[in-house]
This record gives C-alpha cells, sequence and structure tokens, in this order.
C-alpha cells in the first residue's frame, strides 16, 4: 500500500523534521532529525493519539490528532493550509484539537476533541481523489474521529471524504446534515455577550449599547442582524468593501478602518475574523468593557494576555464557550439533526457564560482559565463515571 501512517499515543514538540522516502512502495522511511522528541510536549497536553497521513498518489500529506475521547469520539473539522513547516502544521493540529475537547465539553456534548490538518494550498492541491483519499483515513479510526469542513475546506469537500467513510459532519441539508453553522455560532455569541452584559451592567439588554465588530464574514454578519435587531449602536470592520457596504446600508453600522477598531470607544467589542488579536498592544488600546466575539484563540499567550484583560477590568467571554454554536449543530447532526434542538441547546451558553464568571471571580483567575478549569472537570467526572464496567 502507497501509504505510510505513523501513530503516536502522546502530544509532541516543536522540531520534528520527517522525510519520507520517494519510493512509498517500500515501507520504510527516513527520519532525519536533530532533535526528535516527539512525546515532550504530547505528554503536557495529553494528546491520545496523533496519526500522520501520506499519500503520494493524490499528494495527500495531513495530521490528525485526537486529543481527548474520554466523552465520546474526537470531533473537529479539517483544515488546508500551505505551512510553512511541518512542524507548525503539527503545532497547530495539536492546538486545535485540544480546544475541540474544551469546547466540546464545556458545551455539555458527548463529543471529544480532534482536528485535522492537510498541508497544501487549496486551490492548487486539493482533489476529487486526495479528499477521498483523506476519509479512508479517516474511515481507518473506526468512528474514533469524526471530521467536517474547516478553513480551506468546503461542504463539497466533505461530500467526497462521505464516499469513504460515515465519520463525517456538516453535510449540506439535501444530504441530512445541518447546512452552515454560522448563523447558530453567531446566536451562542450572542447569548454569550448578553450574560456578558448581565454580568457587567446588571441587565443583559444590549439596547443601546455600543458594540464593535471585527470581522463581518459568515458569523460576523449574522451577528450584526441580531444586535441591530435589539437596539444595539453597531461599528464594523473588516477587509472586504461589499461587506462593509452592505452592513452600513442595512444595518446602519459605522465603518472603521483596520487596527481603529481596538481602540474604539465602546461597551462591547466582538472580535469575528481571527484569531491571536488579543495581544499586548492591542489590549492596552482596549476601550471597551467586555470582549464577547466569535474568533477562536483571541488570547494571543492564553495566561498572560487572560490575566492582562482581568486586571485592566475587562470582562472577557471565553471565545471557545460562546463560539460553540457550530459545533452544537454539528453534534445535533450526529445524534439526528434538528435545527431547534441545536439553537435551544445553544441558548445554554447563557447561563455557561455566567457559571464561569462567578467561578473566575471565586478563584480570582481569568475567564479563559476558570472555563478550561470547568471543561476538565466535566472529563475529569465522565472518566470516574466509566471506571466500572
Ligand atoms: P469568515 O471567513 O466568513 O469571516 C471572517 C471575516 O473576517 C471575513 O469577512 C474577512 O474578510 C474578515 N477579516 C479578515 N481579516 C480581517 C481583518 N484584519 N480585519 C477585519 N476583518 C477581517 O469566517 P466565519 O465563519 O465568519 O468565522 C469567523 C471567526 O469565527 C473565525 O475565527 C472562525 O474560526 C470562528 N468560528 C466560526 C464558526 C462558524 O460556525 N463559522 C464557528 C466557531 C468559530
Amino acid at each position: 500500500m502507497r501509504q505510510f501512517q505513523v501513530k503516536i499515543n502522546c502530544t509532541f514538540a516543536a522540531i520534528l523534521t520527517l522525510i519520507l522516502t520517494k519510493d512509498m512502495s517500500s515501507t520504510t522511511a527516513t527520519i532525519h532529525d536533530t532533535k526528535l522528541d516527539l512525546f515532550a510536549e504530547v505528554k503536557t497536553t495529553n494528546h491520545e493519539q496523533v496519526v500522520f497521513c501520506n499519500d503520494n498518489a493524490s499528494g495527500l500529506k495531513a495530521i490528525i490528532a485526537i486529543h481527548n475521547t474520554v466523552l465520546g469520539p474526537g470531533l473537529g473539522g479539517t483544515r488546508m493550509w500551505n505551512y510553512a513547516t511541518e512542524a507548525e502544521a503539527l503545532n497547530d493540529v495539536l492546538r486545535l484539537s485540544r480546544g475541540m475537547t474544551y469546547k466540546a465539553s464545556i458545551s455539555g456534548l458527548n463529543l471529544g476533541g480532534a482536528k485535522a490538518v492537510i498541508i497544501g494550498v487549496a486551490s492548487r492541491d486539493k482533489s476529487e481523489a486526495l479528499m477521498r483519499k483523506f476519509g479512508r483515513f479517516v474511515e481507518n479510526l473506526n468512528g474514533k474521529y469524526i471530521t467536517a469542513e474547516d478553513v480551506g475546506t468546503t461542504t463539497k469537500d466533505m461530500e467526497y471524504v462521505n464516499m469513504e467513510t460515515d465519520s463525517v459532519a456538516g453535510l449540506p441539508e439535501s444530504m441530512g446534515g445541518g447546512g452552515d453553522p454560522s448563523p447558530v455560532t453567531a446566536y451562542g455569541v450572542y447569548m454569550g455577550m448578553k450574560a456578558s452584559a448581565k454580568k457587567a451592567y446588571g441587565s443583559d439588554s444590549l439596547e443601546g449599547k455600543k458594540i464593535s465588530i471585527q470581522g463581518i464574514g459568515k458569523v460576523g454578519m449574522h451577528l450584526v442582524e441580531l444586535v441591530s435587531k435589539e437596539g444595539a449602536i453597531v461599528s464594523v470592520s473588516d477587509i472586504i468593501q461589499t461587506s462593509l457596504d452592505h452592513a452600513a446600508k442595512t444595518y446602519n453600522a459605522s465603518v472603521v478602518n483596520g487596527s481603529e477598531i481596538y481602540g474604539l470607544d465602546v461597551d462591547i467589542f466582538a472580535p469575528c475574523a481571527l484569531g491571536g488579536i488579543l495581544n499586548t498592544d492591542n489590549i492596552n488600546a482596549l476601550n471597551c468593557d467586555i470582549v464577547a466575539g466569535a474568533a477562536n484563540n483571541q488570547l494571543a499567550v492564553e495566561e498572560e494576555h487572560g490575566m492582562m484583560l482581568r486586571k485592566k477590568g475587562v470582562l472577557y467571554a471565553p471565545d471557545f464557550l460562546i463560539n460553540a454554536g457550530g459545533l452544537i449543530n454539528v453534534y445535533s447532526e450526529v445524534i439526528g439533526y434538528n435545527r431547534e434542538n441545536a439553537m435551544r441547546d445553544t441558548e445554554n451558553i447563557y447561563d455557561t457564560t455566567l457559571n464561569i464568571y462567578d467561578l473566575a471571580d471565586s478563584k480570582d483567575m481569568h475567564t479563559q482559565k476558570a472555563a478550561i478549569l470547568l471543561a476538565q472537570k466535566r472529563i475529569d467526572d465522565i472518566a470516574s463515571v466509566q471506571s466500572t464496567y
């Protein structure tokens, strides 16, 4: 078989040079390493399994990371990205899969955390054969990993994956799937935002509140609609002029240029574009009471910037909690799709957000840390439930 697969029962280290021999019909592989220490970092993040998938015929180079399956099969999207190095791809998949574990756990879902990355340029390297071969690798995991769409992959790609495995979610409605999860994600962010307002102002009404939204794509634009309907005064930024025009025309939103959004005098700032934007400079610039948005991994350095926000008196709604609506929607697909149930379950984000704020106060810790603590507690509790036959 022209494939090579390495399974590692733990997490991974930073410096890895894995070079496969050109003749993959032989099963030999040469690993050149200066500091090959595959298990060092995976020990700290405690990943269960990491699978390297190679197929010379289609050009597939993928990594599937299964972080934790105590609560159920690991579910997480497949990202296709032109990573500069293999170590970068590995670090990304390890970080993202761990995030999925916490997102599923805190949302009360019977799902574990996993993620996959395909190394390559989506517009150039993707093909039916590549996606179907990837589907075969997913199938080989016997249901332990369920994949879905992510950055660089589309619903159509998931249809190809589905030709080789049933372990795929996020299919179009025409195929019995839940379709685009973005409206549900936006609804969850809206719930998290209202809970944050309740904590900060004593009322969860957003009427008259000044809200800035960075990134008005699939999630951000739905959020603009939800908060506008409630009477919020909205400012938006994006790099796509047609989106800005639409928000201005349809929702009377003010348009803000680039990094000006960080220092804007608002009540709530909602990052809905990129991760890692809450760095030291941007946090120093913030002029808001609450940060509550959809973007994944908003804190550039989790501990440092989580604490920095707390010390500054800015209430931070943990990203992986309030953007979980999409996952809740996809989970509903796994157990038998029902949009109403998905929306109802997404409403629980409101109460969970308030619980996390209480926990953070009682332990004098930043809110992201409190959210991880709560998510980990559920995993530990259920692991102990399952300890007897
Ligand atoms: P999207 O690609 O549809 O929207 C992102 C928007 O951000 C685009 O309009 C883009 O032009 C804009 N943008 C990019 N760079 C920008 C910049 N420097 N300044 C301002 N705007 C910029 O993505 P999406 O599906 O709306 O997701 C938004 C965020 O939420 C992402 O971080 C994503 O990972 C996260 N998220 C999305 C979902 C979902 O259901 N779609 C679920 C969970 C988390």
